[in-house]
């Protein structure tokens, strides 16, 4: 082989190396909570207060929405799940504003340099209707996730009537969230 080739062939091999070095593959989570209907507590939901009759029964403030999404971030990061992170028998968690839950799991994933890329939430209930609070969550959920709110979806389902959510006992949410490699420009 001509030496011109063979200095082609080492330039091509030390570049692909490289290449695959500094590009980090973006990474997906899923995340799934679920709570019970309950009297006398506030309902939140993507950390807004939304007006309701009742609200859900859990350790922390039982925001399903910020559950999930942080849910999704650590799954992303293959670092386990919120009740690893934030036990519910720890008295410090109790009442515990579920937006510390997502911040923390967004900074989990800053030290593994990445970011969020963008966020796909589904919550699923019959009651209340959420048209009036969607915007609100999504400008919420951008905030917390460092993102703009064209990054971040959120979309409200009913279960038309059928099982649990469908009685109104509770409700649950879905959560996909993209992570991406974190540049100095992103
Ligand atoms: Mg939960």
């Amino acid at each position: 082989m001509p030496f011109s080739r063979i200095h082609a062939f080492t330039f091509l091999i030390a570049s692909s190396a490289l290449v695959s070095y500094f590009i980090v593959m973006p990474r997906i989570g899923l995340g799934y909570d679920s709570h019970r209907f309950v009297a006398g507590r506030p309902l939140m939901l993507g950390g807004v207060l939304v007006a309701h009759d009742m609200g859900l029964a859990g350790h922390s403030d039982a925001d399903a929405a910020l559950h999930a999404i942080t849910d999704a971030i650590l799954g992303a990061l293959g670092l386990g799940d919120i009740g690893e992170h934030f036990p519910d028998g720890d008295p410090k968690w109790r009442n515990a504003d579920s937006r510390h839950f997502v911040l923390h799991a967004v900074q989990l994933a800053h030290q593994h340099g990445m970011k969020v890329g963008n966020c796909d939430l589904t919550i699923i209930t019959e009651s209340p209707k959420l048209r009036a609070a969607k915007p609100l969550m999504k400008a919420s959920i951008a905030e917390m996730l460092g993102v703009p709110q064209s990054a971040v979806a959120v979309k409200a389902k009913t279960n038309e009537h059928m099982g649990w959510i469908g009685r109104g006992e509770g409700l649950a949410a879905m959560a996909v969230v993209m992570l991406v490699e974190q540049t100095e420009i992103g």
